[in-house]
Protein backbone atom coordinates (compact mmCIF):
# COMPACT_ATOMS: atom_id res chain seq x y z
CA UNK A 1 0.00 0.00 0.00
CA UNK A 2 1.20 3.42 -0.88
CA UNK A 3 2.19 5.46 2.37
CA UNK A 4 2.03 9.60 2.12
CA UNK A 5 5.05 11.00 3.41
CA UNK A 6 5.47 14.85 4.54
CA UNK A 7 8.83 16.44 5.34
CA UNK A 8 9.43 19.04 7.25
CA UNK A 9 12.95 20.84 7.83
CA UNK A 10 14.17 24.00 8.89
CA UNK A 11 15.95 25.24 12.15
CA UNK A 12 15.26 24.71 15.54
CA UNK A 13 12.74 27.00 17.03
CA UNK A 14 10.53 27.38 13.65
CA UNK A 15 8.28 25.19 15.48
CA UNK A 16 8.78 22.27 12.96
CA UNK A 17 7.41 20.06 16.02
CA UNK A 18 4.58 21.93 17.30
CA UNK A 19 3.40 22.14 13.71
CA UNK A 20 4.46 18.88 12.78
CA UNK A 21 2.47 17.14 15.40
CA UNK A 22 -0.01 19.19 15.09
CA UNK A 23 -0.40 18.54 10.95
CA UNK A 24 -0.33 14.57 11.87
CA UNK A 25 -3.16 14.70 13.90
CA UNK A 26 -5.47 16.80 11.28
CA UNK A 27 -4.16 14.10 9.02
CA UNK A 28 -4.37 11.28 10.83
CA UNK A 29 -0.94 10.48 10.07
CA UNK A 30 2.18 9.56 12.12
CA UNK A 31 4.31 12.20 13.34
CA UNK A 32 7.97 11.28 13.87
CA UNK A 33 9.93 13.68 15.41
CA UNK A 34 14.04 12.32 13.75
CA UNK A 35 15.38 15.70 16.49
CA UNK A 36 14.55 13.67 19.03
CA UNK A 37 15.81 10.32 17.94
CA UNK A 38 19.52 12.52 17.81
CA UNK A 39 18.73 14.02 20.95
CA UNK A 40 18.65 10.47 22.54
CA UNK A 41 21.82 9.41 20.67
CA UNK A 42 23.51 12.46 22.41
CA UNK A 43 21.96 11.99 25.87
CA UNK A 44 23.46 8.69 25.94
CA UNK A 45 26.79 9.25 24.99
CA UNK A 46 26.87 12.41 27.43
CA UNK A 47 25.49 9.88 30.47
CA UNK A 48 28.09 7.34 29.49
CA UNK A 49 30.90 10.31 29.79
CA UNK A 50 31.45 10.19 26.13
CA UNK A 51 32.36 12.49 23.87
CA UNK A 52 29.86 13.78 21.92
CA UNK A 53 32.35 15.93 19.67
CA UNK A 54 34.27 12.62 19.01
CA UNK A 55 33.90 11.22 16.30
CA UNK A 56 35.20 7.68 16.70
CA UNK A 57 33.81 8.35 20.71
CA UNK A 58 30.77 8.11 19.45
CA UNK A 59 30.70 5.60 16.48
CA UNK A 60 32.31 2.95 19.29
CA UNK A 61 29.26 3.53 21.32
CA UNK A 62 26.64 3.10 17.96
CA UNK A 63 26.35 -1.18 18.29
CA UNK A 64 25.53 -1.29 22.01
CA UNK A 65 23.06 1.60 21.57
CA UNK A 66 19.68 0.21 22.83
CA UNK A 67 17.90 2.65 21.01
CA UNK A 68 13.88 2.37 20.35
CA UNK A 69 10.94 4.39 19.30
CA UNK A 70 7.09 4.56 20.21
CA UNK A 71 3.92 6.22 19.79
CA UNK A 72 1.34 6.62 22.51
CA UNK A 73 -2.32 6.24 21.61
CA UNK A 74 -2.51 9.97 22.04
CA UNK A 75 0.18 10.10 18.74
CA UNK A 76 3.25 10.73 21.42
CA UNK A 77 6.39 9.98 20.16
CA UNK A 78 8.20 8.42 23.07
CA UNK A 79 12.24 7.42 22.78
CA UNK A 80 13.29 4.76 25.17
CA UNK A 81 16.90 4.03 26.03
CA UNK A 82 16.82 0.34 26.67
CA UNK A 83 13.51 0.41 28.92
CA UNK A 84 13.64 4.03 30.13
CA UNK A 85 11.64 6.19 28.70
CA UNK A 86 13.59 9.11 28.03
CA UNK A 87 11.33 11.41 26.20
CA UNK A 88 11.65 14.42 28.92
CA UNK A 89 15.01 13.74 29.97
CA UNK A 90 16.24 14.53 25.90
CA UNK A 91 14.27 17.69 26.19
CA UNK A 92 16.92 19.51 28.46
CA UNK A 93 18.81 22.34 26.99
CA UNK A 94 21.78 20.77 27.60
CA UNK A 95 20.77 17.91 25.44
CA UNK A 96 20.28 20.03 22.49
CA UNK A 97 24.25 20.67 22.32
CA UNK A 98 24.73 16.73 22.70
CA UNK A 99 22.18 16.60 19.70
CA UNK A 100 23.99 18.98 17.43
CA UNK A 101 27.27 17.18 17.80
CA UNK A 102 26.75 13.55 17.66
CA UNK A 103 24.29 14.83 14.59
CA UNK A 104 27.65 16.00 12.74
CA UNK A 105 29.12 12.35 12.40
CA UNK A 106 27.71 10.24 9.39
CA UNK A 107 28.53 7.85 11.29
CA UNK A 108 25.48 8.57 13.58
CA UNK A 109 23.33 9.66 10.31
CA UNK A 110 24.27 6.20 8.54
CA UNK A 111 23.17 4.06 11.77
CA UNK A 112 19.80 6.07 11.96
CA UNK A 113 19.00 6.11 8.16
CA UNK A 114 17.34 3.18 7.76
CA UNK A 115 15.10 3.20 11.17
CA UNK A 116 13.66 6.87 9.90
CA UNK A 117 12.89 5.34 6.20
CA UNK A 118 11.02 2.44 7.77
CA UNK A 119 9.03 4.17 9.44
CA UNK A 120 8.17 5.92 6.18
CA UNK A 121 7.49 2.89 4.38
CA UNK A 122 5.03 1.41 7.11
CA UNK A 123 2.70 4.71 7.70
CA UNK A 124 2.09 7.83 6.37
CA UNK A 125 4.18 10.23 7.85
CA UNK A 126 5.13 13.87 8.85
CA UNK A 127 8.79 13.74 9.44
CA UNK A 128 10.30 16.61 11.03
CA UNK A 129 13.99 17.41 11.02
CA UNK A 130 16.96 18.68 9.37
CA UNK A 131 17.63 16.39 6.50
CA UNK A 132 14.11 14.78 5.86
CA UNK A 133 13.51 16.24 2.11
CA UNK A 134 16.96 16.18 0.86
CA UNK A 135 18.41 12.67 2.15
CA UNK A 136 16.06 10.46 4.67
CA UNK A 137 12.89 10.85 1.83
CA UNK A 138 14.22 12.80 -1.01
CA UNK A 139 11.24 11.10 -2.43
CA UNK A 140 8.20 12.73 0.04
CA UNK A 141 5.44 13.97 -1.40
CA UNK A 142 5.39 17.03 0.49
CA UNK A 143 8.47 18.87 1.41
CA UNK A 144 8.17 21.94 3.55
CA UNK A 145 10.99 24.16 4.53
CA UNK A 146 9.65 25.99 7.80
CA UNK A 147 11.75 28.88 9.03
CA UNK A 148 11.02 32.14 11.22
CA UNK A 149 13.47 34.69 12.30
CA UNK A 150 16.87 33.47 14.73
CA UNK A 151 14.96 36.42 17.44
CA UNK A 152 11.65 35.04 16.87
CA UNK A 153 12.76 31.43 17.51
CA UNK A 154 15.14 32.36 20.39
CA UNK A 155 11.89 34.11 21.87
CA UNK A 156 9.68 31.11 21.43
CA UNK A 157 12.09 28.58 22.87
CA UNK A 158 12.78 31.01 25.98
CA UNK A 159 9.22 31.03 26.65
CA UNK A 160 9.26 27.06 26.16
CA UNK A 161 12.02 26.64 28.90
CA UNK A 162 10.25 28.82 31.12
CA UNK A 163 6.86 27.06 30.83
CA UNK A 164 9.58 23.79 32.12
CA UNK A 165 10.61 25.93 34.91
CA UNK A 166 13.95 26.11 33.20
CA UNK A 167 15.62 29.91 34.17
CA UNK A 168 18.01 30.98 30.68
CA UNK A 169 19.57 33.70 29.74
CA UNK A 170 17.26 35.44 26.70
CA UNK A 171 20.59 37.11 24.86
CA UNK A 172 22.79 33.19 25.36
CA UNK A 173 19.53 31.56 24.17
CA UNK A 174 19.73 33.67 21.07
CA UNK A 175 23.25 33.18 20.56
CA UNK A 176 22.93 29.55 20.71
CA UNK A 177 20.18 29.11 18.71
CA UNK A 178 22.52 31.29 15.66
CA UNK A 179 25.32 29.02 16.53
CA UNK A 180 23.27 25.54 16.26
CA UNK A 181 21.71 26.96 12.35
CA UNK A 182 25.29 28.04 11.99
CA UNK A 183 26.79 24.14 13.01
CA UNK A 184 23.98 22.45 10.99
CA UNK A 185 24.39 24.27 7.90
CA UNK A 186 27.84 23.75 7.52
CA UNK A 187 28.33 20.67 8.63
CA UNK A 188 30.06 18.02 6.04
CA UNK A 189 27.28 15.29 6.31
CA UNK A 190 23.81 15.85 5.78
CA UNK A 191 23.88 19.86 6.45
CA UNK A 192 20.69 21.61 6.92
CA UNK A 193 19.30 23.42 3.59
CA UNK A 194 16.33 23.74 2.01
CA UNK A 195 15.10 21.10 -0.60
CA UNK A 196 15.07 22.36 -4.51
CA UNK A 197 11.42 21.50 -4.34
CA UNK A 198 10.65 22.39 -0.90
CA UNK A 199 7.82 24.83 -0.59
CA UNK A 200 9.04 27.24 1.77
CA UNK A 201 6.47 28.96 5.14
CA UNK A 202 7.96 31.36 7.59
CA UNK A 203 5.75 31.73 10.72
CA UNK A 204 7.91 34.39 11.79
CA UNK A 205 4.38 36.72 11.61
CA UNK A 206 2.31 33.85 12.39
CA UNK A 207 0.75 32.48 15.32
CA UNK A 208 0.04 28.82 15.79
CA UNK A 209 -3.24 28.52 13.71
CA UNK A 210 -2.57 30.19 11.12
CA UNK A 211 0.67 28.25 10.37
CA UNK A 212 -1.18 24.68 10.78
CA UNK A 213 -3.74 26.75 8.05
CA UNK A 214 -0.46 27.29 5.79
CA UNK A 215 1.02 23.90 6.22
CA UNK A 216 -2.33 22.37 5.39
CA UNK A 217 -3.05 24.89 2.07
CA UNK A 218 0.37 23.25 0.98
CA UNK A 219 -0.21 19.82 1.91
CA UNK A 220 -4.22 19.68 0.36
CA UNK A 221 -2.83 21.51 -3.09
CA UNK A 222 -0.40 18.15 -3.21
CA UNK A 223 -2.23 14.93 -1.73
CA UNK A 224 -5.43 13.62 -2.46
CA UNK A 225 -6.64 13.94 0.61
O1 LIG B 1 14.91 19.38 16.25
P1 LIG B 1 15.78 19.33 17.48
O2 LIG B 1 16.18 20.68 17.98
O3 LIG B 1 15.20 18.47 18.55
O4 LIG B 1 17.12 18.59 16.97
C1 LIG B 1 18.24 18.50 17.80
C2 LIG B 1 19.50 18.49 16.94
O5 LIG B 1 19.54 17.27 16.18
C3 LIG B 1 19.60 19.60 15.89
O6 LIG B 1 20.30 20.72 16.33
C4 LIG B 1 20.33 18.97 14.75
O7 LIG B 1 21.70 19.17 14.90
C5 LIG B 1 20.07 17.50 14.89
N1 LIG B 1 19.18 16.96 13.89
C6 LIG B 1 19.71 16.55 12.69
N2 LIG B 1 18.93 15.96 11.74
C7 LIG B 1 17.63 15.79 11.96
C8 LIG B 1 17.05 16.22 13.17
C9 LIG B 1 17.84 16.81 14.11
O8 LIG B 1 20.90 16.70 12.46
N3 LIG B 1 16.91 15.19 11.01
Amino acid sequence: MKHYSIAIDGPAGAGKSTLSKALAARLGFLYVDTGAIYRTVGLSVARQGGDCGDPADVAARLPSLRLSLTHGPDGRQHMLLGEEDVTDAIRDNAVSRYASQVSAHPAVRDFLLEMQRELARQHNVVMDGRDIGTVVLPQADVKIFLTASAQQRALRRFRELEERGQQVDFEKLRQEIVQRDYDDSHRAAAPLRQAEDAVVVDTSQLDLEQSLEALLTVVKERLPL
